[in-house]
């Protein structure tokens, strides 16, 4: 057929992490005893209580269409939490229960952006923002930060970056990739250049919940009424409560934009599962005790595999403080031989460490830094240790 496909659709990538937890799967399936520093999902079951909910839903009968932006309970459940943890007044009409963080994205972009109009992605970033950007017809301004910035957006390059055209930015914290937080200071900075240039913050606070030592998760929304007003708050249920397989996101918006994100899921999913919505309500107002320790037991991992990076040689790391994943700079592995080829890029290295090493790690081009790495320690603690000791092994081994 000679029939033109979307122009649109063409230009998106596919997922890389996906792909690389997809091929680590695939080597396990053939008896490969494979180390998965890919997955962006936590290694624990869902809670059991959560899971309980779930069945007692089904056995309910709670199995029909709900409401298209999510049901009253949740809605009730996730405004409880965001008073009490993010510190932010919302009424259950400004929130809007989607299938997950990514689709949450998507509504918000949905909504927000006409064509050609600009967001504002600091890199490095959760590599699905510019792709869901493009789709929703806007135009990614990657705004690059440094590791002597601990890889965050400052005030100053988000003023530079603005233009006529500039309807959002997007302000990750804590981030994927690099496990960094923004400080009360450096938010306070960011939000005052969003009011003076009158655009949106979409606030993705996915990890808010994982979050390790001293500093606190800092809601941008929270400052006053003008940063409120212009922020879209998202997260979900999948990262801290281990449900990235139930698909539940939500959003705190103003009504005017939660009303219209609701009509356009009513016609674009209608309402997320009716059981997960059940389960999302036992997660946010049942026992956090399964939270907290799955939260410590990634805060024992995170000091584990930081401490095995720094001693590792060609390879350096900041001190992750949030999610669960550590952003590896290994722009000096570049250029070294392996068994006499020369390794010419971070995703040839991963290709090494994944067919020789049996250990599956992302490349970060796509997360707009190309001589990086990500590690996820979602994964069991011997995992990791077995992991590191493959990764030092390979380059003890480069010449
Ligand atoms: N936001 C960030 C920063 C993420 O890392 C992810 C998932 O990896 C999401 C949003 C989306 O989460 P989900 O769609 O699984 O709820």
């Amino acid at each position: 057929m000679s029939l033109e496909l979307s122009k649109k659709a063409a230009e998106v990538k596919p997922s890389s992490t996906l792909a690389i937890t997809a091929k680590a799967k695939e080597l396990r399936a053939q008896g490969k005893d494979v180390v998965g520093f890919g997955a962006g999902e936590p290694d624990f079951n869902t809670p059991e209580n959560i899971c309980n909910a779930a069945i007692k839903a089904i056995n309910d009968g709670f199995t029909k269409y709900t409401p298209a932006s999510g049901i009253h309970e949740l809605k009730e459940a996730v405004c409880k939490k965001f008073k009490s943890f993010n510190h932010l007044e919302y009424t259950p009409d400004q929130i809007v229960i989607s299938n997950g963080g990514k689709h949450s994205l998507t509504n918000i972009f949905t909504v927000l952006l006409n064509p050609g109009d600009e967001v504002v992605i600091p890199a490095p970033y959760w590599l699905s923002y510019p792709e869901i950007v493009k789709l929703a017809g806007g135009v990614p301004v990657i705004v690059t930060a440094t590791e002597e910035q601990g890889y965050k957006l400052t005030a100053e390059a988000l003023k530079e970056a603005i233009t006529d055209k500039t309807k959002a930015v997007v302000i990750n914290t804590p981030n994927n990739p690099t496990g960094m937080l923004y400080t009360e200071a450096e938010l306070r900075a960011i939000a005052d250049v969003v009011i003076e240039n009158d655009i949106y913050v979409v606030a993705d606070e996915m990890y808010e919940k994982l979050v390790y030592g001293e500093q606190e998760h800092i809601s941008i929304a929270s400052f006053g009424k003008e940063i409120y007003d212009r922020t879209i708050t998202c997260s979900g249920l999948a990262k801290s409560y281990s449900m990235t397989g139930w698909r539940i996101g939500y959003t705190g918006s103003s009504k005017e934009i939660a009303k219209m994100m609701g009509s356009v899921q009513s016609h674009q999913t209608s309402n997320p599962n009716s059981i997960a919505q059940i389960a999302a309500v036992e997660a946010l107002n049942g026992p956090q005790d399964s939270v907290e320790k799955m939260h410590s037991e990634f805060d024992r991992r995170r000091k584990y595999i930081y401490k095995r990076i720094c001693d590792m040689p060609l390879i350096h790391t900041i001190e992750p403080k949030g999610a669960f994943y550590v952003f590896v700079d290994a722009a000096q592995v570049i250029g070294k031989s392996y068994q006499g080829r020369k390794i010419g890029s971070i995703a040839e290295m991963a290709e090494i460490l994944i067919n020789d090493y049996n250990t599956a790690v992302v490349p970060c081009a796509d997360f707009g830094f190309a001589n990086h790495l990500r590690l996820s320690y979602a994964i069991a603690m011997e995992q990791i240790e077995k992991g590191m000791d493959r990764i030092e092994s390979f380059l003890k081994e480069l010449k």
